[in-house]
């Protein structure tokens, strides 16, 4: 009996532009496989395109794969034996598997290229190709060769006729795409390519390679494409929402994208979508992948944001809020720790996100906070906001402090009865008065969190305007 072979996996980014929530799907969903079969995970830079690759890109995609906690067994920063594993240190690999298949006798030379060529008989056809805005045509050789069937572990079996021969190295001198990636994927013993469905297409020139070297070709799973939220079409770079360093920059929570990621294609068996990573590693299978495209669902992952950030320890919570805080320079070593942990716990309930950790805090730190105009229209369409902060000045100073929720209380309702109105409608242009906008936590924990001095103080200069 052979011993089990270990999984391999791999993600292969070509650092060409800033990373994508798809890239970071296909690296987690090779992640996750490698982590539930006690398997490896390879980070391969696939960076043959010289004008194209960009040092900043990969520096996001490696910062981007850490924060999202998709830690890479082997691969640039982590090392292993069968690098390096940047294709553009690589060129002696490409040589001498290039020489394995020009023994082969299918490789020839046409316009400074090195083409591989297919096996059947060939016909010369005339094919329809767009110039610019023109459509023109033009003669091409094609190649009736045996279909090659994909057997892919999520799409079942695909029948690809290959009908063309390929560039393996281009004009220029550089290895291409289906060369570099068929070679790699051999030298680095790599079990199973789970990939983007648009690699699909590819599949079949990839398998013509692994016959041509003599190799088994590992599984391949073709992961389902994620559309943009309304269903219409793919998810591009360009659409809003689509980057994962924007999540990052809003203060997204990794876990939350990451589960949230997991279900771009995969449904827990048990259908609760909220659960912790090592029980999704658990779970997680190839063949339970889905066919069908996946859609992403901003509101969806706002929810799953705000259920991570519910679930956070208080003193984790305490940590990533008062950096934020920092970073927005609404605080600073004058601050007391114990004033800021108690807005951070009165704001808590309240956020959807720690990214309106600002907005929400801002009046508790700076006198400077804005005012919303449609707040301050809609409290003037029910009566003058000023004149009734003007009345509820002296009754509060009355007060020895904000403390008593009672007191206050009392003090609001015998000004409302004064004036013959009902106590509610001095709560809300108080709140206004004091925070600058129409919502918040609990308006008397608030108060009694500024304090009466602060308090005054604001009223005082929201009447004089
Ligand atoms: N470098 C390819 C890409 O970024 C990946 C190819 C593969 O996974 O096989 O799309």
């Amino acid at each position: 009996m052979s011993a089990p072979v270990t999984v391999r996996t791999r993600f292969a980014p070509s650092p060409t532009g800033f990373f994508h929530i798809g890239g970071a799907r296909t690296a987690l969903f090779n992640w996750l496989y490698a982590r539930h079969t006690g398997g490896n995970f390879v980070l391969r830079v696939e960076d043959t395109d010289k004008e194209r690759n960009n040092e900043e890109f990969l520096r996001v995609i490696y910062d981007s794969l850490q924060w999202l906690g998709l830690d890479w067994d082997e691969g640039p920063g982590a090392g292993g034996i069968v690098g390096p594993y940047k294709q553009s240190e690589r060129g002696e690999v490409y040589r001498e598997y290039l020489k394995k298949l020009q023994d082969t006798g299918r490789v020839y030379e046409k316009e400074d290229a090195l083409w591989f060529r297919l096996e059947g008989k060939r016909e010369i056809i005339r094919e329809k190709y767009k110039d610019g805005d023109n459509i023109l045509d033009r003669e091409v050789e094609r190649v009736n060769a045996a279909p090659v069937i994909v057997h892919d572990i999520i799409r079942g079996d695909v029948r690809r006729a290959e009908d063309r021969d390929f560039v393996i190295v281009r004009a220029n001198g550089e290895p291409g795409f289906h060369f570099v990636n068929v070679v790699d994927d051999i030298a680095m013993k790599i079990t199973h390519v789970i990939r983007g469905e648009d690699h699909l297409s590819n599949t079949s020139k990839h398998i013509e390679l692994y016959n041509a070297f003599g190799v088994t070709p590992p599984i391949f799973a073709h992961i389902p494409l994620i559309l943009k939220s309304d269903g219409k079409g793919k998810m591009s770079k360009r659409d809003r929402g689509s980057l994962v360093e924007e999540y990052r920059a809003r203060h997204f929570l990794p876990e939350a994208l990451r589960n949230f990621l997991c279900l771009l294609g995969w449904t827990p068996k048990n259908g609760q979508e909220i659960l912790p990573i090592s029980e999704i590693i658990s779970q997680f299978e190839l063949t339970d992948v889905h066919q069908a495209n996946a859609r992403f669902d901003e509101k969806k992952m706002c929810f799953f944001n705000q259920q991570y950030l519910r679930a956070l320890p208080e003193t984790v919570y305490y940590s990533k809020a008062k950096k934020i805080l920092r970073e927005a320079r609404l605080v600073n070593d004058a601050v007391s720790p114990v004033y800021t942990d108690a807005v951070l716990a009165l704001v808590r309930d309240k956020l959807s996100g720690l990214e309106d950790i600002p907005a929400r805090t801002g009046c508790f730190f700076s006198e400077n906070y804005p005012f919303d105009p449609k707040t301050r229209e809609s409290l003037e369409k029910k009566g003058n906001p000023a004149e009734k902060i003007r009345r509820l000045i002296p009754v509060l100073e009355e007060l020895d402090n904000l403390d008593d929720e009672a007191a206050f209380d009392s003090a609001l309702a015998r000004v409302a009865a004064e004036y013959a109105d009902k106590p509610g409608e001095y709560y809300a242009p108080l709140r206004f008065a004091v925070s600058g906008v129409g919502g918040g936590p609990h308006l008397h924990a608030m108060l009694r969190l500024l304090g009466k001095e602060r308090v005054i103080a604001r009223m005082r200069r929201f009447i004089q305007g």
